[in-house]
C-alpha cells in the first residue's frame, strides 16, 4: 500500500504516521520525490482498510493498494515517478534514469591485460560514461575460460584508474562479492542468476548500485520479483538489463532481444531499463540496428561488447564491434538520441 501525502506535509508529521504504522507490525518506507512525499508499506496489508488509514491525518492525500505482487518495484510505489539512479564514477555521478541522457557501457566480454586500459580509453573517447569486463564468467561449459578473477579486478581497477571511467563487472559467487564491490562501481548478476536468491539478498545488502540482467527464460514478473529481492534487503539503485531471452529460433541470433520491455517495464515499474544487444543478438553485425531501436524505443542505458580485436576475444568475440565500428555506432546512436532529446554530446565532440 502506498500513503500518498500532500505538499508540505511537515516532516514530524510524516515521523508520526510512520511510527503508527511501525507499531501495526508495518514496514514503512519514506520515499521523497520530486513533487511529493509517499509512504509505502510493506508488509501484510492484505487486511488493511484504506479509509481507515485515510483518516490517520488531514495530510494524506490519498492511500493506494499496490496489488502486483512487485511492491517496492512497481511504479506505484513511488507515486508515479522514475527512479534516478546515481552511480559515482572517478569523474562524478552518472545518472540512470527515464529523465537523464542514455548511459552507454561498453568493454569486452572477459578483460585481459593486454587490452583492457587500450579499450576503456577507445570507448571512452567515443563518449562511453562506464566500461564492463568479467573477471568471473558463467560459462555453460566446465572447461571454457572462466575468466581472470581477482588478477583481472585489479586490470579493471587500472583502467579505471586510467580513463576515468565507472566499473561494471559481474559477480557469480557471494564469497567474491566484498573484492568486486571494492572496484566495481555497478555490481552485475547475470542472467543465470537472476534468481540466484541468496546472491540476490547479499547485493540488496551491500551499497553498490546493482545492474540485474534478465534470466533467459524469466517473464518480466519474475525479474521484477528478483529486482524486489535486492530493493527488499535494502539496496534502492537497481538498474534492470534485457539481453534477450530463449525463443524457439536459435538459429540465426543468440537470443531473442524482447525490446517490447522497454514500454512495459516504464508501465510496471520505476526502476531504469538498459538494453544488452550484444548479448541480445550474439552477432556483431546485428548490434547497431538494435542499439539504435532501443534508443528509439526509450531505452535509459545500452551496453555494448566492445574488443579491440573480436577474432582474439577470451569470450563472446562474434558479438563484440571492433574499437572503430563503436565509433561509428555512437554517432548513429547520438542522431537518435537527439531526436528523442536523450544525448549528451561526447566531450571529444563539443
Ligand atoms: C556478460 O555480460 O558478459 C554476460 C555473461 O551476460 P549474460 O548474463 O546476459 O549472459
Ligand atoms: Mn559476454
Amino acid at each position: 500500500m502506498i500513503v500518498v501525502l500532500k505538499a508540505g506535509t511537515p516532516s514530524e508529521e510524516v515521523d508520526r504516521l510512520s511510527g503508527e504504522f511501525d507499531g501495526w507490525g508495518l514496514t514503512p518506507e519514506k520515499i521523497t520525490g520530486k513533487h511529493k512525499t509517499v509512504i509505502g508499506l510493506v508488509g501484510d496489508t492484505v487486511d488493511l482498510d484504506a479509509l481507515q488509514i485515510q483518516e490517520l491525518s488531514p495530510w494524506i492525500e490519498q492511500v493506494l493498494r499496490v496489488e502486483k505482487p512487485f511492491k517496492r518495484a512497481s511504479r506505484e510505489y513511488r507515486n508515479g515517478e522514475a527512479s534516478d539512479v546515481l552511480v559515482s564514477t572517478p569523474e562524478g555521478a552518472v545518472t540512470f534514469s527515464q529523465s537523464a541522457p542514455v548511459v552507454v557501457v561498453a568493454g569486452p566480454c572477459s578483460v585481459k591485460r593486454a587490452m583492457i586500459v587500450e579499450t576503456a580509453l577507445r570507448v571512452k573517447a567515443a563518449g562511453a560514461k562506464f566500461l564492463r569486463g568479467g573477471a568471473y564468467k558463467p560459462r555453460t561449459s566446465p572447461y571454457a575460460f572462466q575468466g581472470h578473477g581477482e588478477s583481472a579486478l585489479e586490470l579493471l581497477a587500472a583502467a579505471r584508474a586510467a580513463s576515468g571511467l565507472g566499473i561494471i563487472t559481474e559477480v557469480m559467487d557471494a564469497v567474491d562479492l566484498e573484492k568486486i564491490a571494492e572496484v566495481a562501481d555497478v555490481v552485475q548478476v547475470g542472467a543465470r542468476n537472476m534468481q540466484n536468491f541468496s546472491l540476490l539478498k547479499r547485493v540488496g545488502a551491500q551499497e553498490k548500485p546493482v545492474l540485474l540482467k534478465r534470466g533467459m527464460s524469466a517473464t518480466i514478473e519474475e525479474w521484477l520479483m528478483a529486482a524486489e529481492y535486492v530493493l527488499a534487503a535494502g539496496n534502492p539503485n537497481v538498474i534492470l538489463c534485457e539481453r534477450g531471452i530463449r525463443t524457439f529460433d536459435r538459429q540465426y541470433a543468440r537470443n531473442t532481444l524482447d525490446l517490447s520491455v522497454i514500454p512495459v517495464l516504464r508501465s510496471l515499474t520505476h526502476l531504469p531499463i538498459m538494453i544488452d544487444p550484444s548479448h541480445g543478438t550474439g552477432r556483431a553485425e546485428y548490434v547497431p540496428s538494435m542499439a539504435l531501436a532501443a534508443i528509439a524505443a526509450g531505452t535509459d542505458s545500452l551496453m555494448i561488447e566492445v574488443h579491440p580485436n573480436p577474432a582474439k576475444a577470451l569470450s563472446d568475440g562474434p558479438q563484440s564491434l571492433t574499437p572503430d565500428r563503436f565509433d561509428r555506432l555512437m554517432q548513429e546512436l547520438g542522431v537518435i538520441g537527439k531526436a528523442v532529446g536523450r544525448w549528451e554530446p561526447s566531450p571529444a565532440l563539443v
